[in-house]
């Protein structure tokens, strides 16, 4: 094995295949980047609260391949040429993303500008790629080699399209960061990086996550002064999940215990509090208000109604129209900021009304359902969507609008995705089963947490909104196109005339 450079020891090139890195398709109705990618399986910042390492072991361990944290798991440069050249495929969903030249998501499991790459140069590689083939990117990252290597920061920011940073934080503070995150970059010089970043016509959003109330919770007006001082545009709040072996031992035991007046366990799972995340939200956000009001703190999106819903971890609407290009047409956002817009009021969700109009929208030509390795993850990842046999080498093909009502709205065996939505309940007809429009559409309700008691029924099977009653809500209504994309020009913030200047 060839060892290659780390922070402080012998860290090695691992030669296994490892799963697919390209992952179509996750979280896609509430960010609308259709494309994720890792150009790692492992991470050498070894950040001692890290959630995502017990994942992509996981699926390191699935492909048969041992998980060991000593050993660099990259993607190869035949996985990359593989996945880009889909571009050239007519069916599928990969082809059609890269031709319409949306987001590519990168960075969501491991560090993708880790050292390692100076000698494996998968994320290099990954770059140049999508450099010449011009398609924009959101990158989630610690900014290792963004930080310290002027050769990737400078291929970085000259990406010929426009580039997104989310740059993840758990604190401002070095000596704690030191003690958690003993081989990421320190706060101090990655708060240098954003400022750096935007001269460059870069956006930073502040990716704070995990959120570690003794840690992160110490100093939160000081966190939202200093992002906004060092240009960032946004602050995403994640939770902070403890779960899995690797929070079995003392430490995180004892943290639990020390920490258990802001946890909350769900099963197997202990997180912080709803209570304690909505303060630490609060808090926030009313010191950005104080500062500067177009500073956005974001997050939580479980919980969509309580807070404006934004594509991805941005508040996207304000950006140049370049950025705003990259976001495929057909998310969940627009139709429920239409929803928001009578919040006290009960409505009945009719796919005719405020669905998607299939000739008003850029879909795909046809998704897979099975018969190639991008149905894998358009089945298992993608909340909501149609859910068959995937490991059949049968081609098995739905046409885009489809795929898009099954996914969204209709589900195949039980509901789609906008039924997973806090407040939004189905709507259940005399026989007891879910109430369809004519066209087979399933019928939901959207019904204000004050009048859950009065208006929602237990019928057994399932819990919902009778046909009848349904049938006395506002019906909200939307033209079905992109005209409700974004906010209208009125309504958005153009904060950053200095992206524009870039951009332009
Ligand atoms: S940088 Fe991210 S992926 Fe890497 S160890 Fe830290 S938390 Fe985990």
């Amino acid at each position: 094995m060839d060892s290659i450079p780390f922070p402080n020891k012998h860290f090695y090139r691992g030669k296994l295949p490892i799963s697919n890195c390209f992952t179509p398709g996750i979280r896609l109705w509430s960010n609308g980047f259709p494309i994720k990618v890792d150009t790692y399986r492992s991470c050498s910042n070894l950040c001692h609260y890290c959630l995502a390492r017990v994942q992509s072991a996981a699926m390191t361990e699935r492909s048969g391949v041992r998980h060991d944290q000593r050993i660099c798991r990259y993607m190869s440069v035949g996985e990359l040429n593989r996945a880009l050249g889909k571009a050239r495929q007519p069916d599928g969903w990969m082809g059609w993303a890269l031709r319409g030249k949306y987001f590519i998501e990168a960075g969501t499991l491991c560090e993708m500008f880790q050292e390692a790459d100076i000698s494996v140069r998968s994320t290099w590689n990954f770059l140049q790629a999508t450099r010449a083939l011009k398609i924009p990117l959101i990158v989630n990252t610690k900014g290792n080699l963004l930080c310290k290597s002027d050769e990737y920061f400078q291929l970085f920011a000259t990406h010929p399209v426009p580039v997104i940073v989310n740059l993840s934080f758990t604190t401002y503070d070095d000596n704690d960061a030191r003690a958690n995150e003993p081989f990421a970059p320190l706060p101090s010089e990655r708060v240098k990086l954003i400022r750096r970043l935007r001269d460059h016509g870069i956006p930073t959003t502040i990716y704070l996550a995990p959120y570690m109330p003794d840690i992160t919770g110490k100093d939160l007006p000081g966190i939202v002064r200093r992002s906004i001082d060092a240009g960032a545009v946004a602050l995403h709040l994640r939770n902070f999940y403890l779960t899995g072996k690797h929070f079995r031992t003392r430490r995180w035991t004892r943290y639990v215990a020390d920490n258990k007046a802001v946890l909350s366990r769900d099963g197997m799972v202990w997180k912080v509090s709803r209570t304690e995340m909505m303060r630490a939200f609060d808090v926030m956000r009313e010191e950005a208000e104080k500062i500067d009001p177009r500073f956005k703190v974001l997050g939580m999106k479980t919980e969509w109604f309580e807070m404006e819903p934004y594509h991805g971890r941005m508040p996207m609407d304000s950006l140049p129209d370049q950025f705003q290009a990259g976001i495929i047409d057909f998310t969940a956002i627009p139709i429920l900021r239409k929803v928001r817009e009578a919040l006290s009021q009960p409505q009945t969700l009719l796919w005719s009304k405020i669905g998607y109009k299939e000739s008003l929208i850029d879909l795909p030509r046809t998704v897979y359902l099975s018969g190639d390795d991008e149905a894998t993850w358009m089945a298992c990842s993608c909340l909501g969507a149609p859910k068959v046999p995937t490991a059949s080498a049968v081609k098995l093909l739905e046409t885009g609008y489809n795929w898009l009502r099954m996914g969204l709205w209709n589900g195949t065996k039980d509901f789609g995705f906008i039924q997973t939505v806090g407040m939004i309940w189905p709507v259940v007809s005399a026989n007891g089963l879910p109430a369809t429009e004519s066209g087979g559409d399933r019928i939901y309700a959207f019904v204000p947490r004050e009048l859950e008691k009065e208006l929602i029924t237990d019928y057994g099977n399932t819990t919902g909104v009778s046909e009848s009653l349904a049938s006395t809500f506002l019906v909200p209504e939307r033209a079905g196109g992109t005209e409700d994309k974004f906010y209208p020009p009125e309504k958005r913030e153009i904060w950053y005339d200095d992206f524009n200047a870039h951009w332009i």
